[in-house]
């Protein structure tokens, strides 16, 4: 079997107290093969960019780097998080135009792929992550480097007039057929890859997930839905319920039931949609007014960039309006949180939910909503609330499929949500978890290192 180097932005070294469940999908892939972890070591420095740091855990190999401050700025701030987040997020009206990002971008893919390229050797599997790296396997490959590389996009790929607009869209895009398998979260994001490929990008498609640039190389194309680790979510949720923060939180509802949203502070999650949904809720069921309290989680995320300090803002607002127009002196119907969880905790806030609020307007898939499921007791499940808009909605059709922007649709799925039968809850449950437990994150890995090794 050949070694294994996974290429990230970041890189969950060991000790990594953040590493996710992808980030454990992926040590679990090298760990079975032996392998290298390549990514910025998160250090912003006063000397130039590129210094490496390396350690070792066992037969996996980390290797980070670190930026400068300008190279930070332009690579992950500037046009990774302001120009391709909202690009790709199909927010044309939030990217940013600046050329001396987008040069800087390039300029940090291509150092990465300077101090990568001694790394490699000609038997190895490359696969790169994420939309900050798109350009990182055709420099690459002008360093001469041969192996089989493959990259999977978490985010959504937006339709290929959203792409156009991008200045130089096609030097970025084109990109990608340096790869042997370019990855998507589901079908949909495959197919608008397709007619960017068709309609802007001087490709032709072949069929069956095979394209061809325009030099008449060919290379693959293919929908790997990321899944979690299933049995380990479940197996914490059922640990969860003795953690203090979780009894706590359960005393403080009684005897209510709560609905939970967790998701980063950022504006493609939908969140001032899902206040103003759960406030249409109070004013369309007023018989269910104080059944139900709403815990939304939502760390802050990329303070550093405007749109998410006006973002935070405008949910400080909408969540006072909400809580004085329908407070009562014993009851908060919105409790709203900009603190960041452990895993573990929030599976036992999951379980403890009646209902999970997941509506982002854009997410390629949406972990959140397959964690939610997971977390749930069998014999009394809670109900997941979902948005049309995310990757997850592809897969998880007996979810309450929900259109965020329809805000009397959410406030009616939240309304059938609580007063579920449990039959019925119990029924979809079982059907979402079969699938969870079918594609879980180790299914996804395998599946994608099979297709990238057979491409
Ligand atoms: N998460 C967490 N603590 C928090 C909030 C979120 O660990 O306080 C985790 C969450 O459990 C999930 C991930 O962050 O695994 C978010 O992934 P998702 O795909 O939902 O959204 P993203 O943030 O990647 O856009």
């Amino acid at each position: 079997m050949s070694r294994l180097v996974v290429v990230s932005n970041r890189v969950a070294v060991p000790g990594e107290s953040r590493a996710g469940g992808l980030a454990v999908g992926l040590l679990a892939a090298l760990k079975e093969r032996g392998g290298l972890w390549f990514g910025w070591s998160g250090k912003v420095t006063r000397e130039p960019s590129g210094s490496l740091y390396e350690q070792t855990d066992g037969d996996i190999r980390f290797v980070t780097m670190d930026l400068d401050r300008k190279d930070h700025d332009d690579y992950y701030n500037g046009f990774a998080n302001r120009t391709l987040w909202p690009l790709l997020h199909f927010r044309l009206d939030l990217v940013d135009y600046d050329r001396g990002k987008r040069e800087g971008y390039r300029r940090v893919n291509a150092l990465f792929a300077e101090k990568l390229a001694p790394l490699l050797r000609d038997s190895d599997t490359v696969w790169i992550h994420d939309y900050h790296l798109i350009p990182l396997a055709s420099m690459l490959r002008e360093r001469g480097i041969g192996c089989k590389i493959g990259f999977f996009l978490h985010v959504p790929m937006p339709s290929a007039d959203l792409v156009q607009a991008l200045p130089e869209h096609l030097r970025l895009m084109s990109s990608l057929y340096a790869y042997d398998l370019v990855g998507f979260q589901t079908q949909r994001d495959v197919e608008r890859f397709q007619a960017y490929v068709r309609l802007f990008g001087e490709g032709k498609v072949i069929g069956d997930g095979e394209l061809q640039a325009p030099d008449g190389h060919r290379f693959r194309a293919g929908a790997f839905p990321i899944g979690i680790d299933t049995g380990l979510i479940a197996q914490q949720a059922r640990e969860a319920v003795n953690k203090p923060a979780v009894r706590d939180l359960r005393k403080s509802l009684e005897p209510r039931q709560l609905a939970i949203g967790v998701d980063r502070l950022d504006y493609s999650k939908g969140l001032p949609e899902r206040f103003h949904g759960f406030e249409r809720y109070l004013q369309r069921h007023p018989k269910q007014k104080g059944l139900l309290t709403y815990l939304q989680i939502a760390p802050v995320s990329r303070g550093e960039v405007s749109e998410y300090k006006l973002l935070r803002n405008e949910l400080e607002q909408i969540a006072g309006h909400i809580n004085g127009n329908h407070a009562q002196p014993d009851w908060t119907p919105l409790r709203y949180v900009n603190k960041n969880f452990a895993h573990a905790t929030l599976t036992g806030f999951y379980r403890m939910a009646r209902l999970g609020l997941v509506t982002p307007l854009r997410d390629g898939m949406n972990l959140v909503a397959k964690e939610f499921v997971a977390a749930q007791d069998g014999s009394d499940p809670g109900v997941l609330v979902l948005s049309i808009l995310a990757g997850a909605a592809d897969e998880m059709k007996e979810a309450l499929i929900v259109n965020p922007h329809d805000l009397d649709g959410v406030a009616d799925a939240i309304a059938t949500a609580s007063g579920m039968p449990l039959s019925e809850r119990v029924e979809r449950w079982r059907a979402l978890m079969d699938q969870l437990q079918e594609n879980d994150i180790g299914a996804w890995r395998r599946r994608y290192l099979q297709a990238l090794e057979a491409a």
